[in-house]
């Protein structure tokens, strides 16, 4: 009884430990209490370290999320938002002070770039909230086992966020390359390759001649059809195969 009580209490220091070395370091975890970090909440799940343009933040989200809400209808994930102006609060979250991310379908992080920038801010809320979006359809289990492929995920991303800094148009070859980035962790490589513009700009030409070829009822069914019972390679085989003066 003793050992069980000593072993329950040595459990719960190394909880306690942990949660707070966790807390201690510099990184995503601490956007679980934002508010101990020095964010103030300005609207229910959207943080920032400057309250003194918060209609600004807000209108750069609402602006963002417009664009995602056309393509998906009414938004699902309710993800919660960080959105750092300073450098000094990247850091304490241990965020790159360049990229902007999405966790899950729970957290969105945009930074001090995209903020500064109206135009770049309505972009990357955009394509970060469709990442979202998407996340919460597939799920943990679609996640985890990749019912939708990275190259159409970021491909949507940039094609949804209506991302003006990408070409428009790719060649077979380059459309078929980015084609073969199957998850999150080999994304870098394709980006290293060719750089960023060529990775999510052949991707969003694939989403952009789908949406062309099935229209955009068809392609949110193909969506959720390959979400609910996989096969997505098949079908995006089958829509290249019968609008080929798309593809
Ligand atoms: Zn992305």
């Amino acid at each position: 009884m003793r050992h069980k009580r000593i072993a329950a209490f040595s459990c719960l220091c190394l909880l306690l430990v942990s949660g707070v070395a966790a807390a201690a370091l510099p990184g995503p975890q601490r956007a679980l209490a934002p508010g101990l970090f020095g964010l103030s909440e300005i609207a229910p799940g959207v943080f920032t370290d400057d309250v003194s343009e918060q209609q600004r933040w807000l209108g750069i989200k609402a602006h963002g999320e417009a664009r995602v809400q056309a393509f998906f209808g009414e938004l699902k994930a309710q993800p919660r938002f960080i959105l750092c102006t300073h450098q000094e609060c990247e850091r304490r979250f241990g965020f790159t002070g360049v990229t902007a991310q999405t966790f899950g379908w729970h957290m969105i992080h945009l930074p001090p770039r995209a903020l500064e920038t109206p135009g770049l801010g309505f972009i990357l809320m955009a394509h970060e909230r469709t990442h979202a979006e998407l996340h919460w359809r597939m799920g943990l289990g679609g996640l985890a086992y990749g019912s939708i492929p990275n190259w159409f995920d970021e491909g949507l991303a940039s094609f949804v966020s209506r991302d003006a800094r990408l070409d428009p148009f790719y060649v077979p070859e380059q459309r078929a390359w980015i084609r073969a980035s199957r998850n999150f962790w080999d994304w870098g490589q394709f980006v290293k390759a060719r750089g960023w513009r060529d990775a999510y700009g052949a991707a969003a030409d694939n989403v952009r001649r789908l949406d062309e070829a099935l229209g955009h009822e068809g392609l949110l069914a193909m969506i959720n059809s390959a979400i609910g019972q996989g096969g997505f390679d098949e079908a995006f085989a089958k829509a290249e195969a019968a609008n080929s003066s798309q593809f």
